[in-house]
């Protein structure tokens, strides 16, 4: 049965979040919404489209999940807090099925975060999703791209990697054969359910002196890190934590690629000064190597400089 968008959006999107700085949410011509005072306002936006960013016929949680998670991720690398999220969502048709497991997956992690959901457009068309969140942080205090110097050690949160092996799982790339079929199915989570790392993004503030998030692979976005303070970047392919299942599905040299190339991890690299090392103590993050003056990144084994061809993160199927 075909839905008026009015009532698509009502029956789905109505209630994704509660927050009481917003005046007025969902069902009017815009949002109304009540910024803290004295914070900034962070905004982000992503397009997801099918074919691109994820696979066909993909399930309609996980590209909700998806759609809100890369969002999310990219305040969590601002040092922010998310508050409010929009959406359009351009749809082959309005299938009700398909709908409620896509909103279930935004509407979950939504939740999850304090996000609500504040307004949206819905449109026929190629499968296509559009999220935009805004977020705050205290006055001064976002974490940028731009502070890292020579000499500030470089970290990564989480075990990058996993997500691209979990991508080529599903695809047919990697077959995944001789591995244990809970570590193959932790590796596919990876990819489709990523949880962005906002609680560390928001305790950064302070610590950190550049921050990334990694979604077009770890290699090249710490490039545009390092690029971005004026100097270059080295990682000590030794220090990289790679996750057993990644280690046990694509063996070692892969993993390696993986970890560097692949994308879609969604979690933080970031930068600190010698000087404030000792606050990372029990932190979910690793020191993967160091800023240096010659831009460019280098990687290395120990002593030894490694040949590196790289070729970034090419989205799906492209
Ligand atoms: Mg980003």
């Amino acid at each position: 049965m075909p839905l008026s968008e009015f009532a698509l959006i009502d029956r789905y999107f109505r209630a994704v979040g509660v927050r009481a700085d917003v005046r007025n949410g969902v069902g009017d011509d815009g949002a109304v919404l009540v910024p803290p005072p004295g914070e900034d306002l962070v905004a982000v936006v992503d397009t997801l489209v099918e074919g691109v960013h994820f696979p066909p016929a993909s399930d309609p949680a996980s590209i909700g999940h998806r759609a809100l998670a890369v969002n999310l991720s990219d305040v969590a690398a601002m040092g922010a807090t998310p508050a409010w999220a929009l959406l359009a969502l351009t749809l082959p048709r309005a299938n009700e099925s398909w709908l409620a497991a896509f909103a279930r997956g935004f509407g979950d992690l939504a939740r999850a975060h304090d996000v609500q959901l504040v307004g949206g457009d819905t449109t026929s068309g190629p499968l296509s999703i559009t999220v935009q969140v805004l977020g705050f942080v205290p006055r001064g205090e976002a974490l940028l791209r731009t502070g890292g110097r020579a000499g500030d050690s470089v970290f990564v949160t989480g075990t990058p990697g996993d997500a691209a092996c979990g991508l080529s799982l599903l695809q047919g790339r990697e077959s995944g054969r001789g591995s244990p079929p809970a570590m193959l199915e932790a590796l596919r989570r990876r990819f489709l359910f990523p949880q962005p790392r906002s609680g560390i993004g928001v305790q950064l503030r302070g610590i950190a002196s550049a921050c990334i998030d990694v979604s077009d692979g770890l290699a090249g976005d710490l490039a545009k890190l390092a690029q971005a303070g004026g100097c270059g970047a080295e990682i000590d392919v030794a220090l990289l934590p790679l996750s057993d299942a990644l280690r046990a599905c694509a063996g070692e040299d892969a993993a390696e690629q993986y970890a560097l190339t692949g994308g879609e991890d969604y979690e933080l690299c970031f930068t600190v000064p010698p000087a404030r090392l000792g606050a990372l103590r029990g932190w979910p993050c690793t020191a993967i190597g160091h800023l240096v003056e010659a831009p460019g990144v280098r990687l290395r084994r120990g002593h030894n400089v490694i040949e590196f061809s790289h070729s970034g993160f090419d989205h799906f199927g492209g």
